[in-house]
């Protein structure tokens, strides 16, 4: 099964098709001394707490990705290059 993705307020709510577990994913989005904007994203189970990626943020990734191709949103697709 795979993982269920919600938008909520300043990221996504991530649950899990294995486990039932949901979690939240949550991109920080900052700037470098050039003014480039560049991000990270960071999620609430015990992996992502350990600094690790787990596949919620592979969801969340991936729902964003297909959200700004439907919405041919290159803005977003620029920043999404840029996110870790
Ligand atoms: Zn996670």
């Amino acid at each position: 099964m795979s993982d269920t993705v919600r938008e909520i307020e300043n990221g996504y709510e991530v649950t899990s098709g294995k486990s039932g577990k949901t979690y939240t994913v949550r991109t920080v989005v900052k700037m470098d001394a050039c003014g480039s904007y560049y991000g990270k994203r960071i999620c609430s189970c015990p992996a992502g707490q350990h600094g690790r990626r787990c596949h919620h943020i592979d969801a969340a990734e991936q729902h964003e990705w297909d959200e700004a191709i439907r919405e041919k949103d290159y803005d977003g697709m620029d920043m999404l290059e840029r996110i870790s």
